[in-house]
This record gives structure tokens, C-alpha cells and sequence, in this order.
């Protein structure tokens, strides 16, 4: 599946995949919330994945201290509803491994975080003469949040909830929305999770 808004990650292994999370809040996860490679360390961090996000940010970007703590917040919140969304497709064993990652001690009821940050004003489109779609410069911390806040409500309290999934490679975890018109996307991405299911069912018709 390629896609414009697909993002290169690099599995354990070191493989380079494709991988498309179907929606700006869900993309957000890839930021660090289940894999142990957190990537949001600094306020410059959250700047720069404003830029490759899905959200196509073509200019400049800014984050600071506050928007930082705020986004790991958000983070945590869309992964629980995530997976409460996952909960009876995956299996328990990987719904557990999830969290058990998670770190956050006391985490505050997650419909609180989206409403509290979807109610800052989201980034500002604008057009110029070209009629391409910019948004006006630069596109701020909080206003990445509330867009991907904003996000998470429309997609967790609407009927697209079953559309969300867990990839189902043996210990993947990474999840999506299924945005294929069959709803029949099972993995993270065919070069990845989706070869090796191949590879492994074609060598138990071999044996
Ligand atoms: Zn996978």
C-alpha cells in the first residue's frame, strides 16, 4: 500500500518498511508511545515532527517546554483509547506487552487530554494565488496538538473506531486505521509483517 502520507520506519532488524497510519493521530503514536525509541526528547523534536507529519507542514514549525510535556499526554491518551479500540481483535498477550510499556503512573482519564487540548485553536489554513493549501507560519506546538486531539475525538467517537487495528505480525505492535474500502488491511505494511505471514505460510504447506 503506497501513500503519500506513509512514513519510513526502521524495524528492529534494521529493515527500512513503509508504513501508513491511516490518520494524524494514530501517525502520532509513531512518535514513541509503544516503541521503547522515544523520539520526543526536546521541544525541537516535537518542532521537527510537526514537519513530517501527515499534516504537511511545508514550512516552519515550533514547539516548546509545556507543548512537549503536553504532546507525551496526548500520546498517552490516544494509545489507550487505541487500544480499547484494538482490545478484542488483538491478542491478549500484545495488549498486555503494550501495557506493560507504558509508563505513566497515574494517567489521567484520556477523553480529558483530547477535550483539554482540542480546545486551542488548531493551525490556520491559508491559500496562496497558486491555490495551493498552506497553513500559516509558523505552525505551533499546540496547535499540532489540538489538530491531532481534534482528531482522536472525531475518529474514537464515530463509527470509524472499527476500523482501527493492530498490525498482525507476531510482535508488532504497531496500529492503524483501515482505510482500505474492503477493511481488510491486516498489517503494517505488506514489505514487512505482510511477507514474513507469507513466507511462513507457504513453509507450512512445504512441511
Ligand atoms: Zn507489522
Amino acid at each position: 500500500m503506497e501513500s503519500a502520507s506513509a512514513m519510513v520506519l526502521t524495524g528492529g532488524n534494521g529493515q527500512r518498511f513503509r508504513f501508513d497510519a491511516g490518520t494524524l493521530c494514530l501517525e502520532f503514536l509513531l512518535s514513541g508511545a509503544v516503541n521503547p525509541w522515544e523520539r520526543l526528547h526536546a521541544p525541537a523534536d516535537l518542532a521537527e515532527w510537526i514537519a513530517v507529519s501527515r499534516l504537511g507542514v511545508d514550512g516552519p514549525a515550533r514547539a516548546d517546554a509545556d507543548e512537549l510535556v503536553a504532546a507525551k499526554r496526548l500520546r498517552g491518551a490516544i494509545l489507550s483509547l487505541a487500544m480499547e479500540a484494538v482490545k478484542d481483535d488483538a491478542p491478549g498477550f500484545k495488549v498486555a506487552g503494550v501495557a506493560e510499556v507504558r509508563i505513566d503512573a497515574d494517567p489521567p482519564e484520556p477523553h480529558t487530554v483530547l477535550n483539554e487540548l482540542a480546545a486551542a485553536p488548531p493551525p490556520v489554513p491559508v491559500m496562496g494565488a497558486d491555490r495551493v493549501r498552506e497553513w500559516a507560519y509558523p505552525v505551533t506546538g499546540s496547535q499540532f496538538l489540538s489538530a491531532a486531539a481534534r482528531d482522536a475525538i472525531e475518529l474514537f467517537s464515530g463509527d470509524r473506531v472499527e476500523r482501527v487495528r493492530m498490525c498482525g505480525g507476531e510482535r508488532c505492535y504497531l496500529l492503524f486505521l483501515d482505510t482500505s474500502r474492503p477493511g481488510a488491511r491486516r498489517w503494517c505494511s505488506m514489505d514487512r509483517c505482510g511477507n514474513r505471514q507469507k513466507l511462513r505460510t507457504r513453509r507450512k504447506i512445504m512441511k
